[in-house]
């Protein structure tokens, strides 16, 4: 599958294809934003945050009961201590525990001077002012450090981290209201095949409707990139050239789809040799191997192969990983492993992706399934997978049991 005459590499390997635009995304890296915590959901960190002072910062109980002294906690059976006050969580009382004495208190609520242990309200018993205290609290039980959760300076959260709740509930609790995040990249989406309609119209003889609109806009979207605008367009060269080379001036990434192979409509590769550059061209992959990359101007063009699964898949082999690495996120993206229940026999020499689904045996091994629907057209086979389960170039038969890569796809596990 190698052009000769091309200007250009063809035919690349999986792993070459990766590498070659996870490097020339490297180049393409994004502004910074500051943006307020109800907008940070799913944006990558532009910088490491350090924890500004101790968190909690006070030494406050775990628990709702008694604040004491441990040396005066009972060695067997009950003792009485005498109640002298309360303190809530959030109040400002600062009431002495001397011996013999202990303080009603609330989960959060600052311990009081004197007190080194809180005794669970369940391990009590009331009578009055007298609190009777059973055998069984250790010294120290039930109070947090005023540095438990962080301690000031402490590396809390790493640049290039997208945010997940999780994470922006520490930011939060540092007493932060914005943070600094990478820019979302902005993408122009091209659907492009004269056969495609859209919804509301009545389907002629030999037309479809545009589903990888939707597909590909989707998975751009559910990636942390600003869908800027969508095109559908008749594969007409002219057209194209012109709506190419604005999408090029408005986009970070420019997703194609359609268009990019050998047939008499197909006019991607030489229309992005002429009006930009190409970086490759075709990938041995199954499917999806048409898959075009390149740039015009300062936008990185992806013109994917037309056939729905091929679009998907080509998109989470090789887009979503230059997303990433403009984003300048990390740790997204890792395959799973998982060992097939099936044997399979491929045919071909090329990287296959095959829809699969994914269980966990009895014993937690990870499991995947491929699917009786394979066909690069086939939605039906797309949207019951739970994964892309990865089959490598060059090896021809994996036994039942074998292990893979599975790329699992955004809504997984369901
Ligand atoms: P192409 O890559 O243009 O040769 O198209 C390959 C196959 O994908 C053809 O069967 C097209 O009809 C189909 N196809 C192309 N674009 C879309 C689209 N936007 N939505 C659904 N199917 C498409
Ligand atoms: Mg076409």
């Amino acid at each position: 599958m190698t052009n000769e005459n091309a200007p250009y590499p063809v035919g690349l390997s999986l792993n070459a294809a990766r590498s070659r635009i996870v490097e020339i995304a490297k180049a393409h890296s994004l502004a910074v934003e500051e943006v307020e915590l109800d907008g940070a959901l799913g944006r990558v960190l532009a910088g490491d945050v350090h924890a500004p002072r101790d968190v909690p910062g006070y030494r406050n109980s775990a628990m709702d009961g008694f604040a004491v002294r441990a040396n005066d906690l009972p060695c067997s059976g009950t003792k009485a201590f005498r109640l002298c006050g309360e303190v809530l969580a959030g109040s400002n009382q600062s009431i002495t525990v001397g011996v013999d004495e202990c303080v009603r208190i609330t989960t959060g609520a600052s311990m009081p001077p004197g007190a080194d242990t809180v005794v669970m309200k369940e391990n009590t018993r009331t009578q009055g002012l007298l609190i009777h205290i059973d055998v069984g609290t250790a010294a120290g039980a039930n109070v947090r450090a005023a540095d438990e959760d962080f301690r000031a300076e402490d590396l809390a959260l790493k640049r290039g981290t997208r945010l997940v709740p999780a994470q922006i509930a520490v930011l939060a609790a540092f007493g932060l209201g914005t943070v600094s995040v990478v820019a979302k990249p902005r993408a122009v989406l091209i659907t492009t095949g004269d056969e495609l309609t859209e919804f509301g119209q009545v389907l002629g003889p030999g037309q479809i409707y545009d589903s990888n609109r939707y597909s590909l806009g989707g998975l751009l979207e559910q990636h942390g990139v600003r869908l800027v605008c969508h095109q559908r367009l008749r594969d007409d060269p002219v057209l194209l050239r012109d709506a190419l080379l604005r999408a090029s001036a408005d986009a970070d990434i420019v997703v194609t789809s359609g268009g990019v192979s050998v047939g008499e409509a197909d006019f991607m590769p030489q229309l992005l040799a002429e009006i930009g550059e190409v970086y490759f061209w075709k990938v041995r992959i199954k499917p999806g191997m048409p898959l075009l990359f390149g740039r015009i101007g300062q936008a990185l063009v992806f013109a994917l192969p037309g056939n729905p699964v091929s679009g998907f898949a080509t998109f989470l082999a090789m887009v979503k990983p230059a997303i990433e690495t403009m984003s300048c996120a990390i740790g997204g993206g890792a395959p799973l492993r998982a060992r097939l229940t099936r044997a399979i026999h491929k045919q071909h020499s090329r990287t296959e992706f095959q829809r699969g689904s994914l269980d966990c045996d009895d014993l937690g091994v990870l499991r995947a399934t491929p699917s009786d629907r394979q066909g690069s057209a086939m939605l039906s086979g797309l949207a019951q997978a739970d994964a892309l389960i990865v089959l490598p170039e060059a090896v021809h038969d994996f036994a039942v049991n074998a292990v893979v890569d599975a790329l699992p796809l955004p809504g997984w596990p369901r």
